[in-house]
């Protein structure tokens, strides 16, 4: 394994042990350690728990400002019922800010979510 020396911080990796020269962090971890790649994947997927977290609030408050913004759109509630039924209780409007979150949440991911440590592998191997 090259640079096998990690920064749990910043996810350098470097020749030898000691002080990350990327950041700065006073230790790098040993990556042929099994415990420390099993570190690595936690706190990948950590971070990417904490994000989705983030992306779902945003992608609901962006669905329910986009559909409550078109309620006040001359001729939107016109639409409903001539171009598709509409459904009791609002849900299909409901339907719609979830489709609208959903994709934030999906489309955010690809944009925003980069690993940590993206040279580890899900089986804990490293490239
Ligand atoms: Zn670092």
């Amino acid at each position: 394994m090259t640079n096998p020396w990690v920064c749990i911080d910043c996810g350098a990796r470097q020749e030898e042990q000691g002080a990350c020269r990327a950041c700065g962090h006073e230790d790098t971890l040993d990556a042929r350690d099994e415990k420390v790649r099993e570190l690595m994947r936690d706190v990948d997927m950590r971070l990417s728990d904490r994000r989705e977290g983030r992306l779902r609030f945003l992608g609901v408050g962006i669905g329910m400002v986009i559909i409550f913004g078109l309620w006040t759109v001359p001729g939107y509630w016109s639409l409903r019922g001539t171009l598709y039924p509409g459904l009791p209780l609002f849900i299909d409007q409901w339907a719609f800010m979830a489709i609208i979150a959903f994709g934030v949440i999906k489309g955010g991911e690809k944009l925003f979510f980069k690993r940590r440590f993206p040279y580890l592998k899900d089986d804990l191997s490293m490239a």
